[in-house]
């Protein structure tokens, strides 16, 4: 038997909680060193430059799912894909684990190891903040800021469900399997609905859900399903909250119905038949 990976990839609340472990670790110290043990984790150049070596940290910003480290005049993006994690280590007789990528030394004696198992995450050097705001300008507005006439505008017009077109990170950025689902029994609807079947008023409902759960999941630090931690170790406690995501085949909390279990829009999605029905319209 293959190995099973349960594990989901962060999304928009685990890499803002990794984000705020890290900023107030990683702001202001220089990078006096890059350690780069495997190439192919750079999608781009690769120079010490690249990677920021020499460089002040200025800022940490996020867009979706993707941090960017900044400096003066760079940027480093970095995705986290399936597996990958940011990791500040302190001690200095601590070695790299396995599957340590990337190493940055810092000017107090850290470093943060950017660490990927499965490889589906990785780097990409921006030679400068305009190509970093270029790379975010291709992908959706990030969740937190989404507005209903964007969603709008991009749903009219598709014939793919709702649970698709919310997954899709040039639409919105920053949802994954977990928060789609969360999201979409929260407005009672089924994953399934063709997206331009959603009217006005349902999308204004679905976007303060969308701000309400994401802020929620941030302040409980995110979901650690299999082993998600932020930047310093600590686990998430959001999935504590989860009404549906990993619970197929449990009871509703609302209804008590068996709460089914399909692939839809290519993932295994968790929803309630009796709580969020396919609501079948006119066109
Ligand atoms: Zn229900």
């Amino acid at each position: 038997m293959g190995t099973v990976y349960n594990a989901s990839m962060p999304e928009l609340p685990e890499v803002q909680s990794i984000r705020q472990s890290l900023e107030k670790h990683l702001i202001g110290r220089v990078i006096t060193r890059v350690v780069c043990r495997r190439r192919d984790v750079v999608h781009g150049p690769a120079c010490p430059k690249d990677l920021l070596s020499g460089q002040r940290v200025i800022a940490m910003h996020r867009h979706g799912k993707q941090l960017a480290l900044l400096s003066e005049q760079r940027a480093l993006v970095v995705q986290l894909g399936m597996s990958g994690s940011l990791r500040l280590v302190v001690d200095p007789s601590s070695a790299p684990l396995k599957h340590d990528h990337v190493i940055w030394h810092l000017d107090d004696a850290a470093r943060l190891h950017f660490h990927d198992p499965r490889r589906f995450g990785g780097l990409s050097p921006m030679a400068d903040h305009a190509c970093l705001t270029q790379r975010w300008k291709k992908l959706g507005p990030d969740a937190l800021a989404c507005k209903v006439s964007h969603l709008q505008v991009k749903l009219a017009r598709t014939g793919r469900s709702i649970k698709a077109c919310l997954l899709d990170q040039q639409i919105v950025a920053g949802l994954g399997n977990i928060y789609v689902d969360e999201l979409l029994y929260n407005c009672h609807i089924h994953p399934q609905t063709p997206g331009s079947q959603l009217s006005r008023q349902e999308l204004a409902r679905m976007i303060r859900a969308m701000r309400r759960i994401l802020k929620s999941a941030i302040e409980a630090g995110g979901s650690t399903i299999r082993d998600y931690v932020n930047g310093v170790n600590q686990p998430g406690k959001y999935q504590q909250g989860h009404q549906v995501y990993g619970r197929g085949g449990h009871p509703c909390r609302n209804c008590g119905q068996q709460l089914g279990q399909s692939l839809i829009g290519g993932r295994a999605t968790v929803f309630c038949p009796q709580c969020q029905p396919l609501v079948e319209k006119a066109t």
